[in-house]
């Protein structure tokens, strides 16, 4: 299993901007749903940022473990 599966499969909370209810959320969800609704106030909350830095950035920690997987399998 990917490490960024495993980032996108734990959950996050993050604080509604409109209440501050806490509102949980999948990191996956946030990958294939861009809106939200608050269950508290009904707040449409969008979830991924514009440019999408957030995934291009678990790419990047993909990259980076097989990178080190591979740098310890040259050391055994
Ligand atoms: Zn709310």
């Amino acid at each position: 299993m990917k490490l960024s599966s495993k980032i996108l499969a734990s959950l996050v909370t993050f604080p509604c901007p409109r209440c501050r209810y806490k509102v949980e959320i999948q990191l996956l969800d946030a990958r294939v749903q861009v809106y939200r609704y608050c269950p508290c106030c009904r707040a449409r909350i969008r979830l991924v940022d514009a440019d999408g830095s957030m995934f291009g950035g678990l790419e990047e920690v993909d990259l980076a473990m097989e990178q080190l997987t591979k740098a310890l399998k040259g050391l055994f």
